[in-house]
């Protein structure tokens, strides 16, 4: 039977391949493949985490007192059994060593399997078993997760030959980045927006991905053959060989078109009417330098600095010293082109260890979107950000850099970001370590700060339109939640209205500009934003050579003419549409429809 599942297209392409499910856990657990070399060494991990949990429940078992009901004495001898059982130890062991899987990824994958085969149980006690199965598992995560991680290999080859796409409730940022240029072909999560972390690490990684698949990972098995159709936001799994013939044409045709594109990578991106231009990467790590290089980026406009605190415990962040050689590393692979670095942006849908600030302090948090994020954690831990901006200040001797503050809505934080640069430069002066000077830019991504934006104006050197978040703050959307993600509008009059006044006003008064959401980096609305006045856009390196094409085939004298009635429209999608006959239209985004075909 095949199965075609809907969700949001987020990164375009077509994948083939077999499912690796990552199954969903009520325990927190990484992610990653282990070396070759190193996996005995998993196994023992593994074994260790069972004796010592057989260990606790036997202990729990002798210190029962003597009126305990005798039923919990049974429950504990069931635990034990199926803590001892070959379906659970030694199937895991098997994971490790035919896929490298890490010994928490193994386990969470044989309970998704044995937990599948409990359910089609005839026999009602033991159905109710998997609950004991669940238990037991949770207990050796927490056993693992108490002892040495084990070493986390970028895994390059270890799919063998066939693709590998990866199906998943959903993907931890941190996570993410251990998968990124790794074997995966393509990414389903049942839940996530189209500009939510895993969407956009997709899009940098350049492959096909469908998120908001909402059943996906519940009705997808392991190993199951699926084709992600990132155009359409569609899953066809176990397609029928003539699907399968079909998709397979339309890969070598994308590919062939990438190919073609490919060739722009060294024109330089002027308009018909001789307009530069400025096409510049958004990175998540320093070795991303080299694709944005190799994309025909004229510099850094991203870098988003929190991937580097993520997969790290509150009590392991990066020092200055380990900052600053990543920034210089970023820095360095630049080749003298600009390096913009934005401070670390940790809370929402991007936690620390898995909790948002608020949740560290352990404070509660209903709303982490409008929580202790961004600027607003960097200046409540001065320690911190200073270290931080020590790091980027003394990265900026060894070429230009650029240092761009998140989530800023007010003055008075604008006020104490400055007073903690001063402070830093200060401190290296004195401390005669040798720094550059650097370019400052607010990110205006919150609706207040576009509509005060003169205030911004007079305080930075630029200004950069976070439109993933200015979406979310102006609509009110989360923009990682797919039950809404068909509000999640870019579209919508008012956020045309605060992009285009924030250029408008950014431009009059001499300052830079650009765009480094996702909007920059669709096509679909690079004409509209040449009309608007940009002429600096920042987005993934993959997505460079699209918009360096509409880019090469724009007069923005006759865009600028069009812009008016765009924003004067009720309906501005529909009358982009016929103003510039080149956007396309955005196809089945949006659509969150299950559709299970015989
Ligand atoms: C944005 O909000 O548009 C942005 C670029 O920042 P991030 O997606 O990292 O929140
Ligand atoms: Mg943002």
């Amino acid at each position: 039977m095949s199965i075609q599942i809907f969700g949001l297209p987020v990164s375009r392409g077509v994948a083939i391949g077999r499912a690796v499910l990552v199954a969903s856990s009520r325990v927190d657990v990484p992610h990653h493949f282990v070396d070759p070399d190193l996996v005995n060494e998993e196994i023992s991990r593994l074994l260790d985490a069972r004796d010592v949990v057989a260990h606790e429940f036997e202990v729990l078992k002798r210190d029962l007192p003597p009126d305990a009901p005798s039923e919990l004495a049974a429950l504990l001898d069931v635990h034990q059994m199926l803590l001892q059982d070959e379906a659970l130890i030694g199937a895991t062991a098997d994971w490790i060593t035919s896929r490298h899987y890490n010994a928490e990824w193994a386990l969470s994958a044989q309970l998704e399997v044995l937990a599948r085969q409990f359910d089609e149980m005839e026999d009602a006690y033991l159905r109710e078993r998997k609950a004991d199965l669940e238990q037991v598992v949770e207990r050796i995560l927490r056993t693992l997760g108490r002892g040495a991680p084990s070493v986390v290999t970028s895994a390059k080859d270890f799919g063998g030959d066939e693709p590998l796409v990866l199906v998943a409730s959903d993907i931890a940022p941190a996570d993410m980045l251990s998968f990124k240029r790794s074997v995966f072909k393509g990414f389903v999560t049942d839940v996530g927006g189209k500009t939510s972390h895993t969407a956009i690490v997709a899009r940098s990684m350049d492959i096909p991905a469908v998120v908001g698949a909402r059943q996906a990972s519940h009705l997808i098995r392991q190993d199951d053959c699926i084709i992600i159709d990132g155009d359409a936001g569609l899953v066809i799994v176990d397609p029928s060989p003539i699907v399968l013939e079909e998709y397979r044409f339309r890969q070598r045709q994308s590919e062939l078109e990438r190919g073609r594109l490919a060739r722009l990578r060294h024109t330089p991106a002027v308009t018909l009417d001789g307009e530069r231009i400025e096409l510049l990467a958004n990175i998540e790590m320093p070795e991303d330098g080299a694709a944005a290089l190799e994309a025909g980026a004229v510099g850094v406009g991203l870098f988003r600095s929190e991937f580097l605190f993520m997969n790290r415990g509150i009590d392991n962040l990066p020092d200055e010293e380990e900052q600053y050689m990543a920034y210089r590393a970023a820095v360095d692979a630049m080749k003298g082109l600009p390096v913009t670095i934005r401070t670390v942006d940790i809370g929402a849908d991007k936690p620390l260890d898995g909790l948002s600030p608020n949740e560290l302090r352990h404070e509660s948090v209903l709303n982490p979107a409008l929580g202790l994020r961004a600027i607003r954690w960097s200046l409540s831990e001065p320690s911190m950000f200073r270290r931080q901006l020590r790091a980027l200040l003394r990265a900026a001797y060894h070429g230009p850099v650029k240092v761009l503050i998140p989530m800023l809505a007010s003055l008075h934080e604008i006020r104490q970001t400055l007073e903690n640069i001063a402070h830093v430069q200060r401190q290296l002066t004195e401390s005669g370590k040798p720094f550059g000077t650097v370019e400052l830019g607010a990110m205006i991504e919150v609706p207040a700060a576009a509509l005060t934006l003169p205030v911004f104006l007079r305080h930075f050197d630029f200004v950069s339109i976070g439109t993933n978040d200015l979406i979310q703050y102006t609509l009110a959307i989360d923009r990682a939640d797919e039950a809404v993600a068909h509000l999640y509008d870019p579209w919508h009059p008012a956020v045309l209205q605060l992009v285009s006044t924030t250029i408008k006003q950014a431009r009059a008064a001499g300052r830079g500009v650009s765009v480094c959401g996702e909007m920059a980096g669709d096509p679909v609305f690079t004409e509209l934003l040449l009309a608007m006045g940009l002429r600096s856009f920042s987005m993934h390196p993959s997505q460079i050579a699209s918009v360096k094409q509409r880019v090469l085939r724009a007069d923005t004298r006759r865009l600028a003419a069009l812009l008016e009635p765009v924003l004067q429209s009720d309906d501005p999608e529909e009358t982009c549409t016929h103003l510039f006959p080149a956007v396309a239209t955005p196809g089945l985004a949006g659509k969150t429809l299950l559709s299970v075909a015989a």
